[in-house]
């Protein structure tokens, strides 16, 4: 009914934050659709609950459950991956700070900290997060007070050596934040290789049914929680009690549904190896992936992602993008359906053209919980309509 933080992974994903209604016993908490709560006299709150801006005990259940699956003291969720970022931002830096993040950064980032954030002082730089080279010049200005890291990255899956950019980081006295939205915690726990913060967009694998928006922002340091916490009651893009309710389901079966979206994912990268059509697979998983060493010290297994090139060009990807059935053609990811997506057009039509841009020739795939044998099934005769 309660848990604890020697528990394993499952139990804590199913029991933290959920014990049992006090009023009534209901195994699962409900879901508080409200916005205020009745004061037993002025000031006189029940169990602190004033306002659902600055409190309500179904994102409580959620927050709860988030900062024991991360490994970290507190966490705080939000109504989108964005509205995260931009609390985390705006808790941590002040005008004239400069944030270093990888050049495959998920596009909506580099928009939020490239066109909003600038206008209010802070900087940055792009850079190559393999190349250590490189994020310690970018450090070197003096003025870094963030680095930030997602691994796997969107769509090219590189992967990013946290310990080491967490030292670089801490070097300069910076924050290391990691976007850990593609592994997910059942997969990696970025703040036991030393990152201060972990964001997530919950819109994917943490809600995993493709059913409900938001983010979260996890930390250890009491300061730092305490500035966040105050940016989420100030500014307010908290997420609603249906949504939280909803990405608290979610993730206590995060566990299994990772397991299987990593065994199917497996399956189908070594399946698109084999195939003419195909250029490059990009999959961690793989033993010729530049990061898969890496990839298997940092994490449980490979996750669910796939992103993959063809011989045939863009007209090629588009076709086959466009052929499928089981999957579906959609942004997003991390959901129990398969999703097929064609970035440069799609998810990352917003750096097209910049140092940020993705091959024309490529495809991502989301691979889902599905039977695999019908996911292949699908992209054979996906695959078919190209040799016609
Ligand atoms: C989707 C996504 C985000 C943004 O999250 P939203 O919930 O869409 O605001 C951030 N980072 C990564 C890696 C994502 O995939």
């Amino acid at each position: 009914m309660t848990h604890s933080d020697a528990q394993g992974f499952n139990t804590r994903a199913i029991h933290a934050g959920q014990t049992p209604d006090p009023t009534t016993g209901a195994v699962i908490p409900p879901l508080y659709q409200t916005t205020t709560f009745a004061q037993d006299g002025i000031g006189k709150l029940r169990n602190g609950y004033e306002y659902g801006r600055g409190t309500n005990p179904t994102r409580d259940s959620l927050q709860t459950q988030l900062a024991a699956l991360e490994g970290g003291k507190h966490a705080f969720s939000f109504s989108s991956g964005l509205a995260a970022e931009d609390a985390l931002i705006r808790a941590a830096l002040r005008p004239g700070d400069h944030i270093v993040l990888g050049n495959d950064a998920y596009g909506g980032t580099y928009r939020l900290i490239d066109r909003v954030l600038s206008e209010w002082g802070i900087t940055n730089s792009a850079v190559d997060m393999a190349d250590l080279d490189a994020v310690s010049a970018a450090i070197a200005n003096g003025n870094t007070k963030m680095v930030w890291v997602e691994t796997p990255s969107n769509p090219m899956m590189k992967i990013t050596d946290i310990a080491a950019i967490a030292q670089l980081a801490h070097d300069a006295g910076a924050l290391l934040v990691v976007d850990n939205t593609f592994a997910s915690p059942y997969l990696q726990q970025p703040l036991t290789f030393g990152a201060d913060v972990v964001v997530h967009s919950t819109t994917k694998y943490i809600g995993g049914h493709s059913d409900a928006s938001g983010g979260a922002v996890v930390v250890d340091d009491d300061g730092l929680a305490e500035k966040v916490g105050f940016i989420q009651f100030a500014v307010g893009a908290v997420s609603a009690p249906m949504e939280a309710w909803l990405t608290t389901r979610g993730l206590k079966t995060l566990g299994v549904r990772m397991d299987r979206h990593s065994s199917n994912a497996t399956a189908i990268a070594q399946w698109l190896l084999e195939q003419d059509e195909v250029e490059h697979v990009y999959y961690p998983g793989l033993a010729d992936h530049p990061g898969h060493d890496l990839a298997a010290s940092q994490m449980k297994s490979f996750g669910g992602m796939i992103s993959v090139t063809f011989k045939g060009g863009a007209e090629a990807a588009k076709k086959v993008a466009e052929a499928t059935s089981v999957f579906t053609l959609a942004e997003s990811l991390g959901g129990i359906e398969s999703l097929m997506n064609y970035p440069s057009d799609m998810t990352h039509a917003s750096v097209k053209g910049t140092e940020l841009a993705v091959p024309e020739n490529l495809i991502r795939l989301s691979v889902g919980i599905e039977d695999v044998e019908d996911l292949l099934a699908d992209l054979e005769q996906a695959l078919t309509a190209l040799r016609s």
